[in-house]
């Protein structure tokens, strides 16, 4: 999510530290700091983006240094917040990448030890444990691995103290890479900071915590001495603004598996307020993909609680009568989107309690609603949604899971690695139909309607073809009459209630002369001898194939979109957050 650089050599760490800092702001950008050793501790850090504000961070001297540009998590961003954290005696810095799930009842804990937070942050718990550890050890090392088993959740770590000469770096689920410079070395989340200087780099793994001086390197794992192998990057300076990837949204896209296991392993039953556990009906209001993300959850509250949901284009709230009472839930990425902040609005002046789901800490909408649940999607930086949608169901199916009782975060638990798999998945056949069409139907039934219409507009909002989602069964109550040998149908036909029927309605396109590009799963005896072009993605449960289905679309507008040499991140016309009604 954030972006991480620290350096140990030869030269002033501040200006190669806030140099890199920049390149990275792609990772988070809500507040930046940094620190270096001076005399004692010198450090520099501010709320907002690191490029509009450098000029005192970049006067730091000193020859080993830590920085941070944020996306916060925990703790709205403002200058408190913002990394580096310190101990209580000023002595030892600290920047993270991640989250630390258990970081509540460390902090309980360290504060009856008599340690003094500065921060609303998760972050600064870990801190607080070095500093107890190096008191007892008076080696920032030993202390650093001392502590690591104590955190749960994601890290990558970067620990300078004014009484050692090295920095410290661990990692754990959130990437780091050291590059080996001539005697001098750089820790960063990704190469993008650090190519300018040097192309030979290691990539650390879970579980390793280095030693890093101006020319030695000792990584280690679970206390034993372990070797990375030095590796040769030669990619461009232009390639790494992406993390190597072409395309913000083919980056993001890559990120989902971690987005969703971030946001599920962030989201439990105390996440949410008392009065989501029992509410007698809901009412959701969305605009876009949100919707669709809202069209599932209709789908998996009322099939496993049978408790009503009302699903609205917030846009259309407010002519309608609003309930009169009971919950009401507002989903917007950005927290900012306008039509979703004044339906909310409406909802409270009817006495009705709201809750927001939103990307974005300390935006508009965590003012607005009664309680707010924030996904971990990390910054989008593409227009057109896709890991933010992906982490919006990761809360919404444990917000299932914790009304219903159900257990299934076990089976989610594993979606992420469902997710990773179907990221190679190749679909050269099905671009080529598409690249072709004038016009696109997507179909599918039950849950799967909806990844139809999140896939339709996945593909007109970047392709600019023109693609509708539509429920398999309504394609005959009209839609029927633009079908020819030139509209290919993609349709959704996965195993389930629905998987029968939709065998007949595909058998239904066919005979009206529609291509049809099947998703099924693997191992279908039936699908692939009716269809032109079949998909097939791993078997796993219904919930999972929603994920990994949406996915596939994802891929195929994606795709389809740069095969028509499109502006894939910034489509035409289309804003990423729509602030006006
Ligand atoms: N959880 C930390 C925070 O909210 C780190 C967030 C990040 O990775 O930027 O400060």
């Amino acid at each position: 999510m954030c972006g991480i650089v620290g350096y140990v050599g030869r030269r002033d760490a501040a200006p190669l530290i806030v140099e890199g800092l920049k390149k990275l702001e792609y990772r988070g950008y809500d507040s930046f700091g940094v620190a270096t050793i001076e005399k004692g501790l010198a450090f520099d850090k501010h709320k907002g983006r690191i490029s509009e504000n450098d000029q005192s961070a970049l006067s730091l001297k000193g020859k080993i240094g830590i920085g941070h540009t944020r996306w916060a998590t925990h703790g709205v961003p403002n200058d408190a917040n913002a990394h580096p954290h310190f101990d209580c005696t000023g002595t030892i810095a600290l920047v993270h990448n991640g989250i630390i799930e258990n970081y509540a009842e460390l902090k309980r804990e360290l504060n009856s030890r008599g340690h003094t937070f500065r921060s609303e942050t998760d972050t600064e718990v870990i801190v607080h444990l070095i500093e107890e550890e190096y008191a007892k050890k008076k080696d920032l090392f030993l202390a650093v691995q001392n502590v690591v088993p104590k955190l749960e959740g994601s890290y990558a770590l970067l620990v300078i103290s004014n009484n050692e000469e090295r920095m410290i770096v661990a990692r754990n689920a959130s990437p780091l890479v050291i590059g080996i410079g001539d005697g001098e070395t750089f820790a960063a989340s990704d190469m993008t900071p650090i190519l300018e200087h040097t192309e030979r780099a290691m990539f650390l793994e879970d579980g390793d915590i280095a030693s890093i001086s101006g020319n030695e390197v000792a990584i280690y794992n679970h206390g034993s001495r372990v070797t990375r192998p030095l590796e040769l990057i030669d990619w461009s300076l232009e390639d790494v603004k992406k993390g190597g990837f072409a395309h913000f949204m083919l980056k993001e896209i890559y990120e989902q598996p971690q987005a969703f296991y971030n946001t599920l392993r962030a989201v439990n039953s105390e996440t949410f307020p008392d009065f989501v556990h029992n509410p007698a009906s809901v009412t959701v209001v969305a605009c876009g993909s949100s919707y669709h993300t809202g069209l599932i959850f209709k789908y998996l509250l009322e099939e496993s609680c049978r408790i009503p949901v009302r699903l609205e284009f917030a846009s259309e709230f407010k002519y309608y009568p609003p309930p009169v009472e009971g919950l009401v839930i507002g989903i917007t990425q950005s927290g900012e989107t306008a039509d979703t902040l004044i339906a909310l609005k409406q909802a409270k002046s009817h006495n009705c309690r709201t809750l927001a789901i939103t990307n974005i800490l300390g935006s508009s909408v965590s003012r607005v609603a009664d309680a707010t649940i924030f996904m971990r999607a990390g910054p989008e930086i593409s227009v057109a949604a896709t890991k933010s949608f992906i982490a919006q169901l990761a809360v919404l199916m444990q917000m299932v899971n914790n009304i219903s009782g159900r257990k299934c975060g076990d089976m989610l638990i594993h979606a992420h690695q469902a997710i990773e798999e179907i990221l190679l998945i190749d679909l050269t056949n099905a671009v080529s139909v598409c690249t072709g069409a004038k016009d696109i139907f997507y179909v599918g039934r039950g849950p799967f309607y909806p990844v139809a219409l999140e896939g339709a507009l996945k593909m007109k909002e970047i392709s600019y073809i023109h693609a509708e989602g539509y429920a398999a069964g309504e394609l005959k109550h009209g839609p029927f009459a633009l079908l020819s040998p030139e509209t290919p149908v993609i349709a959704l036909c996965l195993p389930g209630d629905t998987y029968g029927v939709m065998i007949s309605n595909i058998k239904e396109m066919k005979a009206r002369g529609a291509p049809v590009i099947a998703i099924g799963c693997d191992g279908d005896s039936e699908l692939p001898d009716i269809v032109d072009i079949f998909i097939p993605i791993p078997r796993t449960s219904p919930f999972v194939l929603v994920l990994t289905s949406l996915v596939v679309l994802q891929l195929l507008a994606y795709y389809t979109a740069v095969a028509l040499g499109r502006d894939v991140d910034k489509p035409r016309n289309l804003a990423k957050s729509v602030t006006v009604e």
